[in-house]
C-alpha cells in the first residue's frame, strides 16, 4: 500500500533559512563546475573524447561541463543493451518497478536543493523556477509509481462458465526519449520515468543545452537500484544521431517534447517502417504552443495583468505554456496594458547564479538571436509598449517585452517565439476574443478572465485548447492535478502527469482460457 499522491511543496524564498539554504547549494554546485560526464551503456561509464559543452546562459565563459557525445555505433550498442534489459525488466512487478522511482523521489527530495542549483546553472533557471522543475520531476517520480500500482492489476473482464478471461497492460520494448531543455528535471524525468515504470527500457537523449542535469537523474535511478541496461544515456549532436535513433528498426517507440519543426520530422520518420522491423512505432509527441490570455470586459483587471505578466515571463517565456498573445475586450484593454506595463517594470533581471532574480538569460545564442528578430518584427507589426531591451556582451539577456496593436493574423501573433515577448491586441466582444484565440495553429493552453459565467461556458467547450484555465495564468501545470498536452499542432495530446499517460507506453492483453 502506498499513501495518496501528494503535490511536492514548493520552496518559499522569503523565509531567510530557505534562502541560505539555496545560497549553500549554488556554492556546492560552483565547486563541481566543469567536470565530465559520460555516455551511460548497460551501466558502463563511456568516456569520449568528442564532447557536449555546456555553460551558464547568463555567464557564457563559465563552464558548467563537458558531456561525452555519442556516435552511431554508441546507439547501436546502447539499443542491444535495452533489448537485452527488457527480457528482465518486463518480468519485474508493477510494485517492483515502482518502488524504484518512489526511492529515486526520496534521494532527490533529500538532495532538492543542490539538484534546483544544477538547474540555474545549467539552464540558467531563476531559483522559484529551478525549484519548480525539481518540484515537478518529484512528482512524476511519485504520481507514475502509483499510477503502475493501478494499472498492474489490468482491468476486470466478464467470465463465462467454463471460460476464464484476463485483460492486462504489458510493456512494449525499447523506445527512445528526447526531451526538452526547457524543463532539464522535470521532463527529462517524467518521459524517462514513465515507460520505464510500465516495464520498457529506453535510449535516453538529453538535449545538448542541458546534459548535466540530465546525467544526475540518471545517477540518482542507478542509486535507487535501477538494473543496468534500462536506462542508456547518450547525448550527442541532434544532426549526428537524432534521425538514427528514431530510425532504429528496433525503436519501439519515441516519446518527444521540443519543437514543432523535429515533431513533425520524427512523426513522418517513424511512420515508415524500415528493414526488419516488426511493429508500428508510436509517437508520443508535445511540441510548440502559441498561448493566449484572454481578457473580458467583466474580469478583474489586476489580476488579468498579473496572470499575462507572469505567464510571458515566467522563466522568460521559455515554455511551451507561455502566453504570448493577450486578447483583450476594447472596454478594458488600455487599462489591462497599462497595469501590465507597470508590473513589467518591477521584475528584475540577472544572473540566477547570483541573485534571486525574477529572470535570467535566454538559453543560447540561436534563441537569442532569434527572439531578436522577433523583436524587430513586432516594432513593424505594432507598437513596443515596453522593453525591447537585449543585452549579448555577458549572457543572453533578453528584456521582458510588451507590444501593442498588433494584427490576429500578424506573425508576432501566430509563430512562436519562446522568449519573453506579449503581443497584445483588442477585441470588440467575447466571440470575436474566442475566434481570434483560436486563429493559429496550436492549441496547447490559453486563459480566461472573465466574472460571466456564460462566457466562461462558452469558453469551456469552444476554446481549443489542451489545457485551458479560468482566472488564472495559463502556465504552471501540476502533476496529478492539471494533466498537461496540447490539440491541433502542439502534439498528441499525450497529458503528462495525468491517469492516462502510462497507457502510451503499454498494450493491453487478452488472455481467454477454456476449462
Ligand atoms: N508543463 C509546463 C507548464 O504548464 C510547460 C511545459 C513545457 O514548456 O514543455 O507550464
Amino acid at each position: 500500500m502506498v499513501l495518496p499522491f501528494k503535490h511536492e511543496p514548493f520552496t518559499d524564498f522569503k523565509v531567510d533559512s530557505n534562502r541560505i539554504d539555496f545560497e549553500e547549494a549554488l556554492a556546492l554546485v560552483e565547486e563541481n563546475l566543469g567536470k565530465e560526464y559520460p555516455i551511460v551503456i548497460n551501466g558502463e561509464k563511456i568516456f569520449t573524447n568528442d564532447k557536449l559543452i555546456s555553460t551558464n546562459p547568463a555567464d557564457k565563459a563559465q563552464l558548467i561541463g563537458k558531456v561525452s557525445k555519442a556516435t552511431k555505433q554508441h546507439i547501436d550498442q546502447a539499443m542491444d543493451a535495452a533489448l537485452e534489459a527488457f527480457k528482465i525488466w518486463r518480468k519485474w512487478t508493477a510494485a517492483e518497478r515502482a518502488d524504484i522511482l518512489f526511492r529515486a523521489a526520496a534521494i532527490v527530495r533529500r538532495r532538492k536543493h543542490e539538484f534546483s542549483a544544477w538547474l540555474v546553472y545549467d539552464a540558467g533557471k531563476p531559483w522559484d523556477q529551478a525549484d519548480g522543475d525539481i518540484a515537478e520531476g518529484i512528482d512524476f517520480l511519485e504520481y507514475y509509481g502509483r499510477q503502475m500500482l493501478e494499472l498492474g492489476y489490468g482491468k476486470v473482464l466478464n467470465d463465462r462458465a467454463n471460460e476464464h478471461n484476463a485483460y492486462f497492460y504489458q510493456p512494449m520494448g525499447p523506445g527512445v526519449v528526447i526531451p526538452p531543455w526547457n524543463f532539464a528535471f522535470a521532463i527529462v524525468c517524467g518521459t524517462t520515468i514513465a515507460p520505464i515504470v510500465a516495464g520498457n527500457s529506453v535510449l535516453l537523449k538529453p538535449s545538448e543545452n542541458t546534459p548535466v542535469i540530465a546525467y544526475k537523474l540518471v545517477e540518482v535511478l542507478e542509486e535507487a537500484g535501477l538494473p543496468k541496461g534500462v536506462v542508456n544515456f547518450v547525448p550527442g549532436d541532434p544532426e549526428e544521431i537524432g534521425d538514427y535513433l528514431v530510425d532504429h528498426k528496433e525503436t519501439r517507440f519515441i516519446n518527444f517534447t521540443g519543437s514543432r519543426a523535429t515533431g513533425i520530422r520524427i512523426y513522418e520518420r517513424a511512420a515508415k517502417v524500415r528493414k526488419g522491423q516488426q511493429f508500428l512505432k508510436r509517437v508520443i509527441a508535445e511540441m510548440g504552443g502559441k498561448d493566449t490570455i484572454i481578457v473580458d470586459n467583466n474580469a478583474d483587471l489586476d489580476l488579468a495583468a498579473e496572470a499575462i505578466v507572469h505567464s510571458s515571463f515566467g522563466f522568460s517565456g521559455q515554455k511551451c505554456s507561455a502566453c504570448s498573445r493577450a486578447v483583450i475586450h476594447q472596454d478594458v484593454y488600455d487599462e489591462v496594458l497599462e497595469k501590465a506595463v507597470t508590473l513589467t517594470k518591477r521584475l528584475t533581471v540577472g544572473n540566477p547564479a547570483n541573485d534571486n532574480v525574477y529572470m535570467g538569460a535566454v538559453v543560447n545564442q540561436k534563441q537569442f538571436d532569434k527572439i531578436k528578430d522577433y523583436i524587430a518584427i513586432g516594432k513593424e507589426e505594432g507598437v513596443l509598449a515596453h522593453g525591447g531591451k537585449t543585452d549579448d556582451a555577458k549572457g543572453y539577456f533578453v528584456y521582458p517585452t510588451i507590444f501593442k496593436d498588433l494584427d490576429p493574423k500578424a506573425r508576432m501573433m501566430q509563430e512562436e517565439i519562446f522568449g519573453p515577448v506579449v503581443a497584445f491586441t483588442k477585441a470588440k466582444d467575447f466571440e470575436e476574443m474566442l475566434e481570434i484565440a483560436n486563429n493559429t495553429e496550436y492549441g496547447l493552453t490559453g486563459a480566461v478572465i472573465s466574472n460571466n459565467r456564460e462566457h466562461l461556458n462558452l469558453a469551456r467547450y469552444d476554446f481549443h485548447v489542451g489545457n485551458l484555465y479560468f482566472n488564472r495564468g495559463c502556465t504552471a501545470a501540476i502533476v496529478g492535478y492539471q494533466p498537461f498536452g496540447g490539440f491541433k499542432m502542439s502534439g498528441t495530446d499525450s497529458k503528462a502527469g495525468g491517469p492516462d499517460y502510462l497507457q502510451h507506453f503499454l498494450e493491453a492483453k487478452v488472455v481467454s482460457e477454456t476449462y
